[in-house]
């Protein structure tokens, strides 16, 4: 009989072998309902999931990167704490059984006592009976992603930057994701009951929904025209010497891609699409500088608008869910374009 056979593990714990004065266990990690189990960031604490079969096929020496903080480490600490804690469970059980068999080696498993020395010592062996291993309960994944770089599937609970197996996302991947993240926000606050709903619209946590939409929507368009503009345009730093946030407005940012040689944003989109997003990008400045406050500067780009100057400008679920499908097809002509 092989030594390590000695021992007794709970159901998912295996000694597996024994090399001088080290076994090797294997513990299972229990996967969910979709095949998914969790690793947690050693920098930034926080976890994410990855799919089973997918992970085991990826090489034994591969680095991870925290979806969130970009982290670059050793798979094997992204250990969640309750895997952790199960594989704690399974060593405590080997070592009890180890400490007991040395004692029983040295006592013979006898009961002894020296009554002429100060030490009387008693001992019996004990069979042990290992409890079972704690199971893993962890936040269940809420949308699989899929990495368009490698396939590998995952899930995460919050803004993310990097696909777990190859790293910093392609600012097109992060765009869309923002603004898919925007669109399901607003679904989930319609989708909400009635009396939830009403509460949270007193709160005014819809229309502040409504303006952080906005908000978003110009960040995500100013950080991937950036980004691929400097990628597509070899005299990019050059060209943007001196223009500020150029990005963040709209006809400076098409005459700059006209300055480098690509074709027009407003003629690729057409002027109705482009109407719109200027008034949605003179919305967002109101919104950021003067908490919504109507001035002159906004009438003259929203030309259409009859509030007067001096109002607070009121935002509706229409209004956002045309701002995001505008600022998709924007994304997408960016994409095409500059690629
Ligand atoms: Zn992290
Ligand atoms: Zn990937």
């Amino acid at each position: 009989m092989r030594d390590h056979h000695r021992f007794r593990m709970a159901d998912g714990a295996e000694l597996v072998g024994r090399q001088g004065d080290s076994f090797e266990m294997r513990v299972s990690i229990p996967s969910d309902d979709n095949g998914f189990f969790g690793r947690q960031c050693p920098e930034c604490s926080l976890v994410f999931r990855m799919d089973v079969q997918q992970y085991e096929a990826l090489p034994d020496s591969l680095a991870l990167w925290c979806v969130y903080c970009g982290h670059h480490a050793e798979h094997s600490e992204f250990m969640t704490e309750q895997q952790r804690d199960r594989i704690m469970r399974a060593a405590g059980d080997f070592a009890m059984q180890m400490v007991s068999q040395e004692l029983d080696k040295m006592f013979g498993g006898l009961a002894r006592s020296s009554r002429g020395g100060s030490i009387s010592f008693s001992y019996r062996s004990q069979p042990f009976y290992p409890r079972p291993l704690p199971g893993i309960d962890e936040e269940q994944l809420v949308r699989v992603r899929t990495c368009a770089g490698c396939q590998n599937n995952y899930a995460v609970f919050g803004e993310h930057r990097y696909c777990p197996v190859c790293g910093q996302l392609p600012a097109a991947s992060v765009a869309f994701d923002a603004l898919q993240a925007d669109t399901a926000r607003l679904d989930a606050l319609e989708a909400l009951p009635t009396d939830a709903k009403a509460l949270l619209r007193e709160q005014g946590v819809f229309t502040r929904n409504w303006v952080d939409t906005v908000e978003n929507v110009v960040g995500v368009v100013e950080a991937l025209a950036s980004s691929l503009f400097r990628a597509a345009v070899p005299n990019a730093a050059s060209l943007l010497n001196g223009k500020g946030a150029i990005f963040q407005r709209l006809d400076h940012m098409a005459d700059l891609i006209v300055t480098a040689g690509f074709p027009d944003l407003r003629a690729a989109l057409g002027s109705q699409t482009w109407q719109r997003l200027l008034e949605t990008w003179a919305v967002r400045h109101v919104f950021t500088h003067n908490d919504g406050i109507v001035d002159e500067k906004y009438l003259i780009k929203v030309p259409g608008s009859s509030a007067q100057i001096g109002q607070r400008l009121v935002l509706t679920e229409t209004v956002c869910r045309n701002a995001l499908d505008d600022a998709k097809a924007l994304c997408e002509t960016l994409v095409d374009m500059l690629r």
